[in-house]
């Protein structure tokens, strides 16, 4: 192999997803195994400043497209601009974070450019000259390898499914012209939630299913709160319209792998356990002694979640005096 590996990394408002470091990482490890180079891409308005980061987990080379059509994390744009950093490189692998944005550009560079792509990977590594991608297939029920046949090989890498592993690289910065113009999509309105833990990066998850009864999840929040975590849902506290649906966990809704996921409750169908198996540590709460999720748990509660939800909170805050 002797083109560079090149990491589409991505931010929010100036600050990185930890994604990014993930598969810098990822990037590293297979720059290392075929002696090229690590290229890291950063994209956005204003982002000079926080590029250099990059750095810090191996990356040799630091290529920063600033323009102010970034500004509103459109996929159209952004997409463009991948395109022209993936021209200039011309990687032989492409490592990309599988958020929503990142699966965006990850699917629509594999069209254009006719190259091969594995969305949603565990794990990434080189067998000779080909990418092999580790992925969850059925639910999370197998693991697949798959071998990328093509170039650039693009591998779009499941959130907090790799450690990030500090490691300093050169990090030479390069300011890269980019063209946006043909861009056909436009922000008309914007809706953001401040002040919520994103989903998919949390170190801890609360979610509430059916079994909360309504839409008050002040319960769930309580205990998140005391947590530093973050909401989830099911799909069935989505379609009661009791949750928004960037809270749903599982296989039509998000996947996350937090170190310890907490299950209010929830039944565990299979769809549901897709966006969530990987936790390091499952806590259900369910007064259902068969419900499913009790065989895909670490520590189950039987009983009343009105009952025990709140004594839990109680005695973290407790613990956190
Ligand atoms: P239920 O299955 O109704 O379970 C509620 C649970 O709460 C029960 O186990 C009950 O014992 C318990 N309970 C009730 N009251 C209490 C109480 N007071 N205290 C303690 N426990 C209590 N689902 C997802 O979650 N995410 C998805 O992404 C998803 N995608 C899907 C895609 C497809 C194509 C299909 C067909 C389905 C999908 N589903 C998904 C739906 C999935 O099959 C289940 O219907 C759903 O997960 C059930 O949600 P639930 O566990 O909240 O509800």
């Amino acid at each position: 192999m002797s083109q560079p590996i090149l990491v589409i990394t991505e931010q929010l408002d100036g600050s990185f997803k930890n994604v990014s470091f993930e598969a810098i990482s990822a990037g590293r490890m297979l720059g290392e195994k075929s002696g090229q180079l690590l290229i890291a891409a950063v994209m956005g308005t204003d982002i000079e400043g926080i590029a250099r980061q990059a750095a810090a987990y191996g990356a040799d080379r630091i290529l920063v497209a600033d323009h102010a059509g970034l500004k509103d994390g459109l996929a159209d744009a952004y997409i463009q601009a991948a395109a022209q950093l993936v021209a200039k490189t011309d990687p032989a692998v492409v490592v990309i974070g599988a958020t929503s944005l990142g699966k965006d550009i990850a699917a629509r560079l594999s069209a254009r450019l006719n190259a091969p792509l594995a969305m949603d990977c565990v794990g990434v590594r080189l067998e000779g000259d080909h990418v092999v991608a580790t992925r969850p297939m059925y639910g999370g029920k197998v693991l697949a390898d798959v071998s990328l046949s093509g170039s650039p090989a693009i591998v779009a890498i499941r959130p907090r499914a790799m450690e990030p592993a500090a490691a300093p690289g050169a990090g030479e910065i390069e300011m890269v012209d980019i063209n946006l113009e043909g861009t056909n999509l436009n922000l008309v309105e914007k809706h953001m939630e401040t002040g919520k833990i994103e989903l998919t990066e949390a170190d801890v998850v609360v979610s509430g299913g059916r079994g909360m009864g309504g839409e008050d999840f002040s319960l769930v929040e309580a205990l998140a709160k005391a947590l530093d975590g973050a909401v989830g849902a099911s799909r069935s506290a989505v379609d009661e319209g009791w949750r928004p649906v960037s809270d749903q966990v599982g296989q039509t809704g998000k996947v996350v792998a937090p170190n310890l996921y907490i299950a209010c409750g929830v039944s565990g169908a299979i769809q549901h356990l897709a966006g969530m198996a990987s936790s390091r540590i499952v806590v259900a709460i369910n007064k259902d002694p068969e419900a499913p999720i009790f065989s895909k748990c670490d520590f189950g509660i039987v009983g009343d979640l009105f009952d025990i939800v709140p004594a839990v909170t109680a005695e973290i805050e407790k613990l956190k005096g």
